[in-house]
């Protein structure tokens, strides 16, 4: 079967590991030899209910998530969990901490259903860090944070901590690096970089945290209803379930997040070094809070930007632009993304520094595709 032959730095939906699109390519013809795709089965059959049953512990098992949490696949994307989250338990106020653009989505929802209390904010610095925040005496009914800023290219790597819950929206590095579920109430996080194809959400939540609503929710907003129906209360993306349970197979396969952990921080690594080194690249994050997912830099001489984009698609390297407000360039190294792509850009960095110094024009070769 054929395979993608570029080197695909998307910010997501993104790449996925090559043997996990064959075998869903496989399954929408014939899943398992049933003469039937995956497509076209009922979700309520033994067989999909065994592949979601088994996605939920892969999950578990991946994240050693403790018994006393439930692991639930919801719609929506992150998105939606921008106002489920403040419509579960906002009841006095919700504490933000507003580190980027997906910070600030969030905030804007939650503002729809009461008090929101901004405990930090990078805003000043066009959110290129993470802001200390003392949370000792926040009375929030919840801090609410973003693990790894998308656009920004800043992660978290300490986590706040206070005797209120913590929610995390982890949509872009979940499944990259190690975490103690404990230190979160509730995380939650879109299919689309690190578990599959876009059209599934997860969330980590702690029962204790269920417990405390005490107020009548519309069902498919409500997580109870998702708990005490196995997230099978309407048809769940029965698809995208299947491949994030293929995709959690490879990564466990791969000696699972402990593993592609080291090999994360390999690659952010590489392509850090040569952005510092390369006279001609500058990083865009605080140094202490770069991100191993997506990593933001941008061209010195800002002509060079779209010569550097079209250089770099020449050598099959796609999805470096930046975001359109932060402009520049975004390397997203998810899972998926081997080492080798990662030395692939760095070279092209290489050689276009060189070709810029030998003040050549590139070339109609270089830019033919
Ligand atoms: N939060 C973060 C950190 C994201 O990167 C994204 C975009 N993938 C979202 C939320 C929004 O996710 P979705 O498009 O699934 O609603």
């Amino acid at each position: 079967m054929e395979t993608t032959k570029k080197h695909n730095f998307g910010a997501g939906p993104c790449i996925l590991p090559t043997s996990v699109m064959q075998q869903a390519a496989t399954a929408v013809i014939n899943w398992n030899d049933s003469g039937l795709s995956i497509l076209e089965v009922s979700h309520r059959s033994p067989e999909f209910e065994s592949v979601i049953l088994k996605t939920q512990l892969l999950v578990r098992e991946l994240l050693k998530v403790p018994d006393d949490y439930s692991v639930l696949f919801l719609q929506g994307g992150a998105s939606t969990q921008f106002s489920m989250v403040p419509l579960n338990f906002l009841t006095k106020k919700g504490a933000y901490l507003d580190t980027g653009y997906f910070a600030r989505k969030a905030i804007k929802e939650a503002a729809y259903y009461g008090h929101v209390e901004i405990s930090a904010s990078s805003g000043d610095r066009e959110y290129n860090y993470i802001p200390d925040c003392d949370l000792s005496k926040c009375d929030a009914d919840y801090i609410h944070c973003t693990s790894n800023n998308t656009i920004e290219g800043t992660e978290i790597f300490s986590f706040p901590r206070s005797g209120v819950p913590l929610i995390c929206d982890m949509s872009s590095d979940i499944f990259s690096r190690v975490i103690n579920v404990r230190d979160f109430d509730l995380i939650y996080a879109g299919a689309q970089k690190n578990m599959g194809p876009a059209g599934m959400t997860l969330v980590i939540v702690k029962n204790g945290l269920l417990d405390k609503i005490n107020k009548p929710l519309p069902s498919m907003s409500d997580y109870r209803i998702f708990k005490d129906n196995q997230s099978m209360f309407n048809t769940p993306p029965v698809f995208s379930i299947y491949v994030a349970m293929l995709n959690m197979l490879w990564l466990k396969d791969n000696g699972g997040v402990e593993a592609i952990e080291q090999l994360n921080i390999r690659k952010a690594a590489r392509l850090y070094a040569e952005i510092d080194r390369n006279p001609l690249f500058a990083g865009l994050a605080g140094l202490a809070h770069r991100s191993r997912m997506n990593v933001t830099f941008r061209a010195v001489e800002p002509a060079h930007e779209r010569t550097f984009l079209d250089f770099a698609l020449g050598r099959g390297i796609v999805g470096i632009k930046g975001y359109r407000t932060v402009g520049g360039f975004r390397a997203s190294l998810y899972n998926a993304l081997p080492l080798e792509s990662v030395e692939v850009l760095v070279k092209a960095m290489q050689d276009f520094e060189e070709l810029m110094k030998s003040n050549m024009k590139v070339s109609d070769t270089e830019l033919t595709y």
